[in-house]
């Protein structure tokens, strides 16, 4: 077994985990920022009440998931009014999920909270699991984090939660400067979150944690004087005295601290408390083309209507609706690239289109999270009627603002 990291990595003094609890809550009650998903102050009365609503802190979690806040009220709101309840959720159809979630992201996460649901209503009884293992292994999409926040918040589990915010309030809390990516950290991460949650309040010490992280141990201008634990704070104490009251780098295990920064990556002083986390440089992202055609029709008003297409059933945007569009190899010719498109919207249409009659438009760069993605888009006008091959994947006209209302993503919003 691998040795336990040293001390001054770990809580392992009770009388300073009961002191952090204490000011954390207790700066946590004074200074909370009103949110949707907290208004109902019984947000645990309520869950365990009435089992049958859809519990507030799931959906305002997953759609957290990489999403700032000021973006998610507004979907959360209209999510929690049209399927307020578990059973409301499970009868909705994937299409009414998507429109809802087009512009959030990570499309994926709305389809699987609706897959959730319908398996609380169809396997469970209509009962949500209420322990962070059972919720974490019986509801597609929920990880770790997702299980810990709804089990602590929804059901007084004393139980820790780590996400980004938690990890950079960690990390600085204890001086951990290896790798925060790195499962071996992460492990450590969990628990220590697990030692330090409150027994009594749960729910309000991890989101106490996580609100701190977000509002004032935030990642690059930190402000520590305001911070009500920064007496805890090994980073900050570091920063006032150096390193005359923090043991070094080379005093924690000897060089070879799992936990430490690595030695080719001391402490600057320079950066102060900015120091932790670190974490391993990410890959770059995947460079990719794609042509997108808009089709253009006059509608039987004399409005202008436009073709959208929708995407497979599983893979990035899984399901959205988009202009036909072909993903493009790279350093293609412009004369290529017309032809290509061409031809793949000859198979929609049906008849031959001509690579010339393409209208370049411009070009969309849209960053996904692991794709840097360029639509270079065109446009077509259409006369007469155009018969759909529905032989191919579903397809219809809509006017602009149909295309609005529909589940279309933001990068074909831009287009
Ligand atoms: Fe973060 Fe500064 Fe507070 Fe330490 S003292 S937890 S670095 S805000």
């Amino acid at each position: 077994a691998p040795a336990p990291p040293p001390a001054r990595h770990l809580f392992s003094d009770p009388a300073e985990v009961a002191a952090l609890r204490r000011n954390l809550l207790a700066w946590y009650d004074r200074c909370k920022r009103d949110l949707p998903w907290r208004e109902l102050v019984w947000v645990a009365l309520v869950a365990l009440l009435s089992p049958a609503l859809l519990p507030a802190v799931w959906v305002s979690e997953i759609m957290l998931q990489q999403t700032q806040v000021a973006t998610v009220i507004d979907y959360y709101n209209r999510w929690m009014q049209k399927w307020p309840t578990l059973q409301a959720l499970a009868q909705a159809s994937l299409e009414e999920v998507n429109e809802l979630w087009a512009g959030l992201g990570y499309y994926s996460r709305g389809k699987r909270l609706q897959e959730a649901a319908r398996k609380v209503v169809s396997e469970l009884a209509g009962q949500m699991p209420r322990t962070a293992e059972d919720l974490q292994k019986l509801l597609p999409g929920v990880g770790r984090y997702t299980a810990g926040a709804i089990a602590s918040i929804s059901y007084g589990q004393a139980t820790g939660v780590v996400d980004g915010n938690v990890i950079r309030v960690l990390c600085r809390l204890r001086c951990i400067g290896a790798d925060s990516s790195s499962p071996a950290v992460i492990d450590r991460l969990w628990d220590m979150a697990n030692v330090l949650v409150d027994r009594s309040r749960p729910g309000d010490f991890n989101q106490a944690l996580m609100e701190l992280g977000a509002t004032v141990c935030v990642p690059k201008a930190p402000l520590c004087r305001e911070c009500p634990v920064k007496q805890h704070c090994q980073a900050w104490r570091r920063k006032l005295f150096g390193k005359q009251t923090v043991p070094d780098v080379e005093d924690c295990g000897v060089g070879d601290c799992p936990l430490c920064p690595p030695a080719t990556e001391p402490w600057d002083s320079s950066l102060g408390v900015t120091n932790f986390p670190r974490k391993a440089a990410k890959k770059p992202p995947r460079v990719m083309r794609t042509a997108t055609c808009v089709l253009e029709r006059r509608g039987c008003h004399g409005a202008p209507e436009y073709l959208i297409v929708q995407r497979p059933s599983s893979g990035l945007l899984a399901g959205l609706w988009e202009f036909p569009s072909l993903p493009l190899v790279q350093d293609l010719q412009e004369e290529k690239e017309r032809e290509e498109l061409a031809d793949h919207l000859q198979a929609w249409m049906g008849r031959p289109i001509a690579a010339k009659g393409l209208q370049f438009i411009g070009e969309v760069v849209h960053i996904f999270s692991h794709i840097h993605q360029t639509y270079v888009v065109y446009s077509l006008h259409l006369d007469g009627d155009v018969t759909l091959d529905p032989a191919l994947s579903p397809s219809r006209w809509v006017t602009e603002d149909e295309f609005h209302a529909s589940a279309v993503s933001t990068a074909m919003k831009k287009v």
